[in-house]
């Protein structure tokens, strides 16, 4: 035992060092006077870039300036606030597509609802916990509260689980491994083991299924209508082929609303043969989820509730920022199985019970409280204004495809079931794939507006995707111009 007085000594000793370090490590704390200076400076930038946000440039090619972030390392020093902004809107905002902007057609938009970046706000500086109950009984709450209210838009029974994902990747992933469970295969069985979908299903289910292990599982390309929808008869007929031949039918991936050209597959008739021949029908309703809040949509959306898992992400058809999907699992019970794991470092979380914990239906523990930014934003417009905003996406893509099936030389894809237009225009000599090419390198150079392209039985097509919250009439006007135009000097 050493002696007490050697001990104070040493203490002393560490309280001499403890001072200097507090001192310095104090600087991480702000005072109250320089936060409210800093959330101004913050404020402003954003409010900026918000006025300026109609007339901004929504595409802008520049792959060198961003380089120059790598000139300012970050090291020992503090650097004012007002320079890190100005290498924000220098080396960030401008370049490349501008996903806030209503002229964001490309892809699958969804624009970043403000109130959804102050629940960040709010989350952030409480940093509340909303892995375990036990931490934060009221934020697992709000949690739960969002998955049983898209379990309600869904359709789907009380015995759900769900969670809410970075994005629909990480749901669907998450999907795939609880049907791989719930079917208790393993790696004997994967080569035996069959899976169908279209051509058309978006590639974060291929990537799903190889990252859950299931690289070797058969995969199915169902033949699809001219409308790129899975036939069902042909489902049927690839799984009676497939049990003669002594393989095992898994799992149908349908789509609802395909990225492509927004397609959703004929889900009733799927479920049907799902229910018959007992497979795990997943959805990827990641893009088209959300439309089941508007009337257009309800009547495409027929039959959600049939399947046995869903995927639907927020950062789109709720128009939330970046970095929100969601998984719902109809035998939530599988979800658990899936997710669910025990240690003794936890052991006081498991005494709390009210309700089940995040945690334990995802490949998260400490996790985001995506929640919040979901919420808040749901509360403070009430559901009315989503429904209008989801409507409005459903018709302005009619619109549009009007307009274009009116114009010579366009032809139209499918008639949109949901929010995307397909189309191409075909030039009066020379290949059309090479015009379309150039024609979307066009609307990438000129970037009042923003459009992506896509290849279909080797065919270059262009198409409008049509989601965000700020696309209105006015928006799609504009498109059609800019389009018009870069034909037209194509043409030339
Ligand atoms: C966007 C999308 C995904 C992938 O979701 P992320 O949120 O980008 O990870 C999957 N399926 C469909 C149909 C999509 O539109």
């Amino acid at each position: 035992m050493t002696s007490s007085s050697s001990n104070s000594s040493k203490a002393k000793d560490l309280k001499n060092l403890l001072t200097p370090l507090e001192k310095t490590a104090k600087q991480l704390e702000i005072s109250a006077p320089n936060r409210q200076s800093i959330f101004d400076k913050a404020v402003a930038y954003t409010e900026q870039y918000l006025e300026n946000l109609k007339e901004a440039t929504v595409y802008y090619r520049d792959y060198e300036r961003s380089k120059t972030l790598f000139d300012h390392p970050i090291n020992e020093e503090a650097v004012d606030f007002n320079h890190l902004l100005t290498l924000y809107k220098d080396y960030v905002e401008k370049d490349g597509l501008n996903a806030a902007s209503g002229g964001h057609l490309g892809y699958i938009p969804g624009g970043g609802l403000y109130p959804a970046a102050l629940g960040d706000f709010i989350a952030d500086v409480t940093n509340r916990y909303a892995g375990v109950f036990f931490a934060n009984p009221g934020a697992v709450r709000m949690e739960n509260m969002m998955i049983r209210w898209m379990r309600d838009l869904v359709g789907f029974p009380e015995t759900t689980e769900g969670h809410l994902a970075s994005g629909g990747s990480m749901a669907s992933l998450s999907a795939i491994v609880t049907a791989r469970d719930a079917y208790e295969l393993k790696g004997a069985d994967f080569a035996n083991t069959v899976v169908y979908m279209t051509d058309q299903v978006h590639h974060a289910i291929h990537k799903a299924l190889r990252i859950g292990g299931l690289g070797e599982v058969v995969q199915r390309a169902v033949p699809m209508d001219e409308g790129y929808r899975m036939i069902p008869k042909a489902l049927k007929a690839q799984i009676e082929a497939d049990r003669k031949e002594g393989l095992k039918p898994w799992m149908v991936v349908g789509s609802a609303g395909t990225t492509d050209v927004g397609a959703v597959d004929p889900i009733e008739g799927i479920a049907e043969i799902t229910r018959q021949q007992n497979l795990w029908l997943h959805l990827d309703a990641a893009y088209g989820g959300f439309f089941l809040l508007c009337e257009s949509g309800q009547e495409r959306l027929k039959g959600l509730d049939q399947a046995d898992s869903i995927v639907m992400d927020p950062h789109k058809g709720l128009f939330l920022p970046y970095g929100t999907g969601a998984l719902l699992v109809k035998k939530g019970q599988y979800l658990h199985q899936s997710h669910y794991y025990k240690a003794a470092y936890m052991q006081d979380a498991d005494e709390a019970s009210g309700e089940i914990s995040p945690s334990e239906l995802s490949p998260e523990l400490t996790k985001h409280f995506r929640g919040l930014r979901m919420w808040l934003p749901l509360k403070l417009f009430g559901l009315k204004a989503f429904r209008a905003a989801l409507e409005e996406k459903i018709q302005l893509a009619r619109y549009f495809y009007e307009r274009l099936r009116n114009t010579t030389g366009i032809e139209v894809g499918p008639y949109p079931d949901l929010s995307v237009v397909l189309f191409r225009y075909v030039p009066e000599s020379g290949d059309p794939d090479d015009f379309n090419a150039r024609l979307i390198q066009a609307v990438h150079e000129d970037g009042r507006i923003f459009m992506s392209s896509t290849t279909i039985e080797g065919h270059v097509y262009l198409r409008a995707a049509i989601l965000s919250f700020r696309t209105h009439l006015a928006t799609m006007d504009q498109a059609y111009e800019v389009l018009m135009e870069k034909v037209e000097e194509l043409e030339d």
